[in-house]
């Protein structure tokens, strides 16, 4: 299948295929319902990708956002689910935007070694959901540092990481003039402090997902991020790049599906002829491949925005809502094309199906993506 006119970044997508090689279908299919990839997270560390975002300074590849963008792509169109390990690209970028010097040297080198992993982000609460500046989990001021009390949701990999990067309301809501000033963001060693309990939810995706409860957490000044009261800036930065990302998975996993779809398409004969050759068949396939090249075009156009340190906010927030449609068009295509062995586990599709319908809910719900577009693009008035 013609994908790509990107000749640019070759080298990089056939090193990651290769790592991805020794990992395929049947590997992902083993590990469900709920057993980690850690053998892939190994292999994936110690080939140098996951440290790619991170400055060659602290030991990582210096890599763009887009150059990241490609690795979790080729991870995706491979048949892997990069869902396992991308936060430890991202999430670090809080601590390297707006850590202190000695946070920097501390954490990055450690992480692009892969020997901690900073694979957690807590913000989600069940009472808040969409609403982050509503989290109640809140740390205060005692000698010691910071004491926290209160509960995460949907806080994903926090079983297989080191770190924990928490979001906390440090000022209550209302005694703060905006809803999202008060907020504050803590890298917090979960290996050293008492009172965290994690419990894994089962849900319909292979994706290590939790809650966690802190009573009475007791965390080193030298946790928080940045200053006080600023954490919910300090994580917005971090989204574009997530949305950027989460697009690219989206785009490998659409390729996957067609790829297979296609290939099942032109083999498989009912009516002494290919089932491809019914337009009823080909079209949503073809449907699917245009949708996923716009939503790609536009993924590559947030990074390069996002890169060259430009705002990219809507076409980061765009490359997400179009690859996550266009990525659930090519399951659908691909589900129809299959027939009854689409519903057949060693197929892989069905597996693909469920993962990347996460990408119209998480991080961000589409809903709250069209209402940024709605009102900070077009001028709307605000819809809630
Ligand atoms: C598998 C998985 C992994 C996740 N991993 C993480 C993680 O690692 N860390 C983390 O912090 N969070 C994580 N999340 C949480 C995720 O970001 C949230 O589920 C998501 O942001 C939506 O929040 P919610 O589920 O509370 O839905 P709600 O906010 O309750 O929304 C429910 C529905 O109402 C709609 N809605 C609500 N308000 C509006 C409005 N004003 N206009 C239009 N529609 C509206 C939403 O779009 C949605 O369809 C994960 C979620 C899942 C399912």
């Amino acid at each position: 299948m013609k994908w790509t006119e990107d000749n640019e970044h070759e080298d990089l997508r056939s090193g990651v295929r290769q790592v991805c090689a020794n990992f395929p279908g049947a590997y992902w299919r083993d590990l469900e319902p709920d057993t980690y990839p850690s053998e892939f997270v190994a292999a994936i560390t110690n080939a140098g990708f996951l440290g790619a975002l991170i400055p060659e300074q602290y030991g990582g590849g210096g890599a763009t956002l887009t150059e990241a963008s490609v690795i979790l792509e080729e991870i995706s169109a491979s048949g892997g689910n990069p869902a396992a390990c991308h936060a430890q690209m991202y999430v670090m970028g809080t601590v390297l935007r707006h850590g202190s010097a000695e946070q920097k040297q501390q954490y990055l080198p450690e992480i692009a070694a892969g020997r901690l992993r900073l694979q957690a982000f807590g913000v989600t609460e069940p009472g808040a959901g969409s609403e982050t500046t509503r989290i109640s989990t809140k740390a205060e001021q005692v000698p010691e540092g910071w004491r926290i009390n209160g509960q995460k949701i949907w806080t994903s990999r926090a079983l297989y990481s080191d770190l924990m990067l928490l979001l906390a309301r440090t000022t209550p809501y209302d005694e703060c003039a905006k809803p999202t000033d008060g907020l504050s963001t803590f890298l917090i060693d979960m290996r050293k402090v008492d009172g965290i309990t994690i419990k894994p939810i089962k849900t319909m995706i292979n994706h290590s997902t939790t809650e966690v409860f802190f009573d009475n957490v007791v965390i080193p000044a030298d946790a928080l991020i940045g200053e006080a009261g600023r954490g919910f800036r300090y994580i917005l930065d971090g989204m574009n790049a997530e949305r950027i990302l989460i697009a690219s998975e989206c785009i490998g996993d659409g390729r996957y599906l067609l790829e297979k779809a296609v290939a099942y398409a032109n083999e498989r004969i009912i009516f002494d002829r290919q089932i491809g050759s019914n337009q009823g068949v080909q079209f949503p396939l073809a449907k699917a491949y245009a949708q996923l090249r716009a939503a790609d075009l536009v993924r590559f156009d947030a990074a390069a925005k996002y890169d060259a340190g430009k705002s990219c906010a809507s076409e980061a927030n765009m490359a997400k809502l179009l690859a996550s449609e266009a990525s659930w068009a090519a399951a659908n295509a691909a589900m129809d094309t299959h027939g009854g062995f689409g519903f057949a586990v060693e197929y892989d599709i069905e597996r693909k199906f469920r993962e990347t319908r996460l990408y119209q809910v998480a991080p961000i719900n589409n809903n709250l993506v069209l209402a940024y577009l709605g009102q900070h693009v077009l001028g709307l008035p605000k819809s809630y």
